[in-house]
Formats: structure tokens, sequence, C-alpha cells
């Protein structure tokens, strides 16, 4: 039997609640419902490190980002690392990426372990997008007329059109959407246009009774986006809920037209394999880089390790050996992704890769002793959106956080944040380290932080104890002032 194919799409920041194979209340995904009706739907899939690089470099390595180096944006990830791809390009396969890659430019940071590549350098275009080719000095620039999201469907297609039928192919398939800021294609400019898309039940959120890293976050709805955001001039005389309402309907509409501009691309790969006979033989997974915060505690933006940002999409179809429908609720990680597709080809997995292959769980069985908790640090500190340095534990019950406000020196971080919006954004320096601890049973939306709260006094303990023991075990260093 010929190894499986490895189809693997990933997109940028699109949050699990704006599919509606997860219950989106907002919008349709028919494409990816196609994917996560015939496969496995994963419910607690989440990041290790809510932000664009960092996530990727952990996807592609299976390490966490203390291990991998690539803690934050100014740090892209070296490309002599293992990853994934080239483990199977080693084991035969045919491997390419095409579209975003955003783990740096130049010889030391290019894409590596594939056969052929073409990667939009930083964030990129959404229309006329440039890329860079193969070519020498870190590759050679060039712009490709037309949608972004069309173009890397596009190249897609070629690749899988003029592939050797008779090696296996790993193609790494990675939209740059739907990453702010948003521009949709013309087909799908008048979508939404006259109606009100339903707004989150956390819009309003006042930040009491959490760590005052909320309140001093720079990412709300209306008040600390641009123009470019709301397409128009950023009104100045409005109060902050009404111009939270007025510009949640702006942004998130937006938002999901380019959405809808990646489903029905995805349409058309899906319907290719379709066309090929390539179904039956062919893993199709679709993962984002992490969630969004889609006006959820009034945010824009991710990197709390809340939960509308933790949560990544994960759906993966498989016939041979998943069954249509299903759905997980275990926890996985970015960092088993790279783990899992090896197993599942039959390439032997490397013993530094910290994640664990789920493959068990695809066929519907839980190991007695897969994990019940997962460990998460966020490394940047008051740069971008002015969000604190924080690490924590999620259970399938709780979760704790830990605040510590400082950049520990990494790249990028501790640089003070200046927004778009006119708002005064508070300094991060200084600030004492906080603790969060939420009942997610009790409070799924994360509103009461109950780490006060004598009631919970038992499982704070227990879970701090937990919190230091899985650092010890992924081999992390705790901060200095967070002792018990
Ligand atoms: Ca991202």
């Amino acid at each position: 039997m010929q190894q499986p194919n490895l189809l693997f799409i990933m997109s940028d920041d699109h949050a699990s609640h704006a599919m509606s194979c997860y219950g989106s209340r907002i919008n349709q995904t028919p494409n990816l419902d196609r994917i996560a009706n015939e496969g496995m739907r994963f419910d607690n899939c989440f990041c290790t490190n809510s932000i664009c690089t960092p996530s990727r470099a952990s996807i592609l390595t299976g390490t966490y980002n203390h291990i991998n180096g690539v803690t934050t944006l100014s740090t892209p990830m070296d490309n002599c690392l293992a990853t994934f791809p080239k483990l199977l390009q080693d084991a035969g396969y045919q491997t390419a990426v095409y579209g975003k890659w955003h783990l740096g430019e130049g010889e030391r940071h290019k894409p590596t372990g594939f056969d052929d590549w073409a990667v939009i350098p930083g964030q990129g275009y959404y229309h006329n997008p440039t890329f860079i080719f193969p070519g020498e000095d870190g590759g050679i620039k060039r712009t490709v007329p037309g949608y972004a999201t069309d173009v890397i469907t596009d190249m897609c297609l070629d690749f899988l059109d003029n592939r050797d039928p008779d090696k296996p192919f790993c193609l790494l398939y990675h939209h740059k959407a739907p990453h702010r800021p948003w521009y949709s294609d013309e087909k799908h400019a008048g979508l939404f246009l006259d109606e009100d898309i339903p707004e989150p039940d956390t819009l309003y959120d006042t930040y009491e009774n959490r760590a005052k890293a909320a309140s001093v976050a720079a990412m709300r709805v209306g008040v600390h986006m641009s123009r470019e955001d709301v397409k128009c001039e950023m009104p100045d005389d409005m109060e902050e809920m009404a111009l939270r309402k007025w510009a949640y309907q702006r942004y998130i509409k937006e938002y999901l037209r380019v959405v809808q501009s990646m489903d029905d691309n995805i349409g058309r790969v899906l319907d290719y394999l379709k066309e090929a006979g390539l179904e039956e033989n062919t893993i199709v997974v679709y993962t984002s880089d992490q969630g969004f915060f889609l006006g959820d505690h009034g945010w824009y933006d991710k990197r709390f390790m809340y939960e509308e940002s933790l949560r990544m999409p994960f759906i993966l179809r498989y016939p041979r050996e998943v069954q249509a429908g299903s759905i997980n609720q275990d926890i996985v990680l970015n960092v088993d992704f790279a783990p899992l597709f090896l197993d599942l080809a039959g390439v032997p997995i490397p013993a530094d890769m910290q994640g664990r292959s789920f493959r068990s769980l695809l066929q519907g069985s839980t190991p007695p002793d897969w994990r019940e908790a997962m460990y998460y640090r966020y490394w940047m500190n008051e740069a971008h959106h002015n969000v604190a340095a924080h690490y924590g534990i999620r259970t399938l019950k709780y979760k704790l956080i830990y605040y510590y406000y400082d950049g520990c020196g990494q790249p990028g971080t501790d640089q003070p944040f200046h927004c778009a919006g006119k708002r005064e954004i508070a300094s991060l320096t200084g600030m004492e380290p906080e603790w969060e601890l939420f009942d997610l049973e009790k409070d799924p939306q994360e509103m009461h932080n109950v780490v006060h709260d004598p009631a919970y006094a038992g499982v704070f303990c227990e879970l701090r104890d937990a919190l230091h023991h899985l650092q010890a075990e992924v081999g992390d260093a705790r901060y200095c002032k967070d002792v018990g």
C-alpha cells in the first residue's frame, strides 16, 4: 500500500467560531464542513503560544518555543531545524509549500525541505501579492497578479497536476487569509451588506473581575483600530460601547468575506482530489495557526490564553482510518501535528519532538495516559496590543494563568506600543505579577477570576503545582517571582 498523501491546509487567524462545522452563529463554511462531516472534528485543539510565527514553528518542528527559539514575532525560525516536511521528503515524499510562511526570510529562514515553494514575504498583500520563489540569496521576489487566496490555490492545483504520481505528496496549502487588515475580493464584496451580524455575548465586556492584563490590552474593537480596519474614517465622537457596536459590524463583515473566499477555494481543491481519485489515500487537514477574538471580550486579535484565542480549529479527513462525522474532545496541541503526520506516513518520529502523535484518537480510541492538561506561554510583553507576557495551564475543567509582565529579554518585547486609536495606552512596566483562575464549567466565557475565592484555594494550589510540573516536563523555566 502506498504511503498516504498529506494535504495540510492552514489559514492565518481563523477562529473556529467562524466555521459552521463548529456551530458558528455568524457565517457558513460549506467546504470546510465537508472535511469535518467526512472526517473528525477536534473540539479541544490548542496552540502553545497564540501568535503567528511561534505557532508555525511549533507546528513544523513539534517542539515548544523555548526549544525551537521562536518565542516572538522577532525571532525567525532557523531553517536547519528538523521539520516534518523535511523528514517526509527524506522518506520519499514530494513536498511543497505555497502561500503564507511567516518564519523569516533570507538563506537562514527560507523554506527548506520542499521540492518546490512560493511564499509570501511577511504578511504580504491580498491583492496582487508578491511571492518569494526559489533562487539565490534566499529567493527571488515577484508579484503575481490576482487575489492572494485564489493565487495560492492555483499554485497548489498546479502542483497537484504536475506532481510525480509515483510518489506520495505532502502539500502545505497555507493561506494568508484571514489575517488583518482584511481586504475582500470583488466576488464577495457585497456579502452581508444588508444584514447585521450577531454580536458575541461579551462584546461589551468591562474587564471587571479579571487581572489588570485584560483592561490594559490595546485590542478593543473600534477603540484600538485604524482606518484600515473599518475602511473609513474612525468617528471621534462616539463613546466606547457605541464605537464597539459600530466597528464590530464594519470589521467582522470584511473578515467573514475574506473567510468566504477561502472556503470557496478550499472547495476547488477538494473537488480536484475527488475528480483525481485521490480522496481515499489523502489525509486532508484544516487548521489555523491560532484562534482569534471575533469581538469576544470586546476584542479583535489573539495572544491571550483565553479560549477564543487559544483554541485552534482542527478537522481531519482520512477515509482509511477516520470515521465520517466523528468528534473528539481530548486535548491536542500544535506540537502534536508533526508527530501525527509522521506517524500516519509510517516515518519514525524523532525522540526530540515534544508533541505526541494522536493517531489513536483518530481511530476513536483515547490512550489511558493521554494528557489531561496543557502548557501555554505567550512571551511577548508590552509590544503589539499591549498584552502582558504570561503562562498557564488548561485542563478540561480549569484554566490558571500567570501574568508576569516582563519580556525576559526576548527580542521584540518591552517596546511601548502605539496604536492607531487615540486612547492612552497604560504601560505594563513595573506591574506586579497576577494570577487568574477560571472555572470553565461554570464560567466558560472567562468573566470571573476566582483565584481569590477561598472555595478555590485547593484547586489553585493543585493547578499551580501541575503548571510547575508541566514546565519542568517541557524544559521551560518559570518566572522568578512565581514561587510557591
Ligand atoms: Ca496568525
